[in-house]
């Protein structure tokens, strides 16, 4: 559905301009049962090419490690996405669940993404699986992943540009950024001036649990729907670009230990955040302790 509302070029469009065939998508094709057997019969024969795989959900593995939670025709699909995976030129992994296992990554589902479970490489396909043009599985994280995320990979690889990584194969381009970095609530951040409820000016980092400046993302730059981002609009970001995503702890609540946050904005030392921020409040300016300043 992200992809789907793509609009700068929209996707159909994208797929004209970049020439590329799609062979099949669950909401795009409507090909009979028997014409998708045929195709992935004759991929998986070398008789059509795969340029670019891209995998949505986590890799079931359950129960035993059969996979026969979640099957296809009777086969499990893990082994079918990992067949699929040897004869493509580039794999993408498209959300946090294909990427690192996500919701599924529980004793029942066995999930785990196709190169990684969590933080941790291997996965489906194991940490030295590399696609036929030599690179690994591009993780496209997020829940769902961003749609310019998406069709920028897409036309990059259909471009032939290589892709930077980050240390868990998510490209900069779009993971290379805080989600905070562009957040309209900065300034109220700054000065620690920070809200107990939802939809309010203030900040939502110290109460509300707002992951912004822990989480990989463009989100506060490549807005929404070209429109907004979940704390810009008040909800504090939960951090779904996480390779632990979802954490096991409640969401929208700050863990704290004697008033200070337990997760810290990314690369801050404990002992200057705390002298840092109880300045920051006592310098926070009436407009927006009065929550003047529009966001
Ligand atoms: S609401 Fe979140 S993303 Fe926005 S400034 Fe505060 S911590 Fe950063
Ligand atoms: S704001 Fe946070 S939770 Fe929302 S989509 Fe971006 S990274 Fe995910």
């Amino acid at each position: 559905m992200s992809l789907l509302n793509a609009a700068a070029p929209e996707v159909g469009d994208l797929f004209r301009q970049l020439d590329i065939e799609l062979l099949w998508h669950p909401s795009l094709s409507n090909d009979s049962p028997a014409a998708h057997d045929a195709l992935l019969e004759a991929i998986l024969a070398g008789d059509v090419a795969l340029d670019i795989l891209v995998v949505e959900g986590t890799i079931v593995r359950g129960p035993a490690n059969t996979g026969m939670f979640d099957t296809r025709r009777g086969r499990p699909k893990k082994d079918l996405a990992a067949a699929l995976a040897r004869q493509a030129n580039h794999v993408v992994a498209a959300g946090t669940c294909a990427a690192f296992g996500g919701i599924g990554t529980n004793d029942t589902l066995q999930g785990c993404g196709l190169q990684f479970t969590g933080k941790t490489p291997g996965g489906l396909l194991g940490a030295e699986f590399r696609s036929r043009s030599g690179g690994p599985v591009i993780n496209l994280a997020g829940c769902p992943c961003h749609e310019q995320a998406m069709t920028g990979t897409l036309s990059a690889l259909a471009g032939g540009q290589a892709l930077a990584l980050d240390e868990f194969n998510r490209p900069l381009d779009w993971y290379g950024m805080t989600v905070h970095q562009g957040c309209t609530r900065n300034e109220y951040h700054e000065y620690r001036v920070e809200e107990t409820d939802f939809a309010q000016r203030g900040c939502l980092f110290f109460f509300k649990g707002c992951h912004g400046p822990l989480a990989d993302g463009p989100c506060n730059k490549v807005l929404w729907n070209g429109r907004s981002s979940k704390p810009r609009a008040g909800v504090p970001c939960f951090g779904c670009t996480d390779p632990d995503f979802p954490q096991s702890f409640p969401f929208f609540v700050t863990r704290d230990i004697e008033g200070v946050p337990i997760s810290l904005p990314k690369g801050v030392s404990r002992a200057h955040y705390m002298v840092y921020k109880g300045m920051a409040a006592a310098a926070a300016p009436n407009r927006l302790k009065q929550r003047e300043t529009k966001i």
